[in-house]
């Protein structure tokens, strides 16, 4: 076989360069050993925001007496809500399969490794191509002492867990475990987070973190901070958990969320001379790799790991490839959002990333209390908007705390991503009521014409 392309690995990234490069005139042949869509759609994403939209739906009902609907919750039926996500899963499984197919774009079903230049072995046939695309993703993490099986969980049996526990202990306080976190609370379990460092979502910003930890409080999600495993044991019944700092935990279930890392052992990717760090795949700005004609997107790229920056590194090798100049993907500019409840979303810089890069006295910060918008209120959510700027100049950064606020990151991502000033942006007109007033508050406030802002 011989072809323009071959992507190894048919998920996030591997799909889009396919997808965009056969856009672009090239003959694509992706290799996947299992199903095409990877994590985000079979194992991460789209399946885990479906049991989220059954824990915003239980809330909602537990709520409803207050608003005068008379409803109540008799319980949540595990396997209808099982049915529910795999048919959503299914559903877009095939929706990508049918896109590809349209395309032209073959898929081989196998395990791919690099079997020397320009060549990919995939089972039993070897593929010639003039590109390469590493594109294999990441694996969860998991901490010494530790092994996932039967009540220790990494997300993806969490996710098919056919029961809802009455308790379990979640190991690290980043997305994927205050995520968990926050859904198994809406189905009525107890939660205890256990997190290394002394905040959830550690790399957040400051206001971010504040108030999820208020939230979770609120909602009787216990957090051990600054705390770590030291063993952990199993049986029949649950598992017992013991901390460094001596203290012990049981529950039902132990969820492992300690991080990802880079998908790249036993690709061949070393014996081809792929340079490689820490795991990852050392890239240029234009994704090239060591090798000439081999280039990585996605989890295997060191930064934020998330499938729209895979989908936006696909699209650029793909355009690369087919001899344009496209602008390199800038992770500061990839917006990111956590799907608790409340929601966090946030793109650009920290507060503490901005004063370190711009100086203390160099920015202006700017908190907008959710409680000022009606259509919080009538959403029955709080939270807050932070924009930070650079004094007399652009927008550096904006963190949203609330319900449904990912929705409102789009804006957020383009006065970032355009370097826009906030008197820029201030005299277009948000719709009332909609959350993203907050946002124009916000601008309005930092141009120096707050209008519902003291
Ligand atoms: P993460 O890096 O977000 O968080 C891991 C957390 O575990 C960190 O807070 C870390 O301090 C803590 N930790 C590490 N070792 C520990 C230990 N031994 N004991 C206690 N705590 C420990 O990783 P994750 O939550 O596993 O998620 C993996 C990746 O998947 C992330 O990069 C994330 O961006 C991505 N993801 C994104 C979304 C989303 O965009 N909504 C959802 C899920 C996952």
């Amino acid at each position: 076989m011989h072809t323009d392309i071959v992507v190894i690995g048919g998920g996030s990234g591997g799909y889009a360069t396919a997808l965009r490069a056969a856009e672009l005139g090239k003959r694509v042949i992706v290799v996947e050993r299992d199903k095409v869509g990877g994590t985000c759609l079979h194992r991460g994403c789209i399946p885990t925001k479906a049991l989220l939209h059954v824990a915003e739906t239980v809330d909602a009902v537990r709520e409803a007496a207050g608003l005068g609907v008379l409803a109540e919750l008799q319980g949540v039926d595990v396997s209808r809500m099982h049915a529910f996500r795999e048919g959503l899963v299914a559903k877009k499984h095939k929706g990508l399969q049918g896109l590809l197919k349209a395309r032209g774009i073959e898929v081989v079903a196998a395990e791919g490794t690099i079997a020397g230049p320009g060549r990919v072995r995939a089972g039993e046939t070897e593929i010639l191509a003039t590109n390469i695309v590493i594109a294999t993703g990441a694996y969860t993490r998991v901490p010494p002492g530790l092994e996932i099986g039967g009540r220790v969980l990494s997300s993806e049996q969490a996710l098919e867990l056919g029961e809802i526990p009455a308790s379990v202990i979640v190991l690290g306080g980043g997305v994927i475990g205050v995520e968990f976190a926050s859904l198994w609370r809406s189905l009525g379990a107890e939660v205890t987070i256990v997190e290394a460092l002394d905040h959830l979502v550690p790399t957040e910003d400051e206001t971010l973190r504040t108030q999820l930890a208020r939230a979770f409080r609120k909602r009787g999600i216990q957090t051990r901070l600054g705390a770590r495993v030291a063993t952990a044991a199993q049986d029949d019944s649950g598992v017992s958990v013991q901390l460094e700092d001596g203290a012990s935990l049981t529950a039902d279930y132990l969820l492992v969320a300690v991080g990802r890392g880079p998908a790249t052992t036993g690709l061949g990717l070393e014996e081809a001379g792929v340079r490689l760090d820490r795991g990852f795949v050392v890239t240029d700005v234009d994704l090239r790799t060591s090798v000439e004609g081999v280039w990585a997107v996605g989890d295997v790229v060191v930064g934020p790991q998330l499938a729209h920056r895979g989908f936006q590194h696909g699209i650029q090798v793909a355009e690369r490839i087919a001899g344009s100049t496209p602008a390199p993907v800038a992770d500061e500019l990839v917006p990111r959002i956590v799907y608790t409840s409340p929601e966090l979303a946030s793109v650009g810089l920290t507060r503490a990333q901005a004063e370190e890069r711009h100086g203390v006295d160099a920015i202006t910060v700017l908190d907008y209390n959710l409680a000022g918008n009606a259509r919080t209120e009538i959403l029955g959510g709080s939270g807050s908007v932070r924009v930070i700027r650079k004094t007399d100049g652009p927008v550096l950064g904006v963190h949203l705390a609330g319900p449904r606020v990912g929705e409102l990151i789009s804006e957020a991502q383009l006065v970032v991503g355009w370097d826009a000033h906030p008197e820029d942006v201030a005299p277009l007109v948000h719709a009332h009521p909609t959350q993203s007033e907050a946002l124009g508050e916000a601008f309005l406030a930092l141009a120096g014409k707050p209008l519902h802002v003291l």
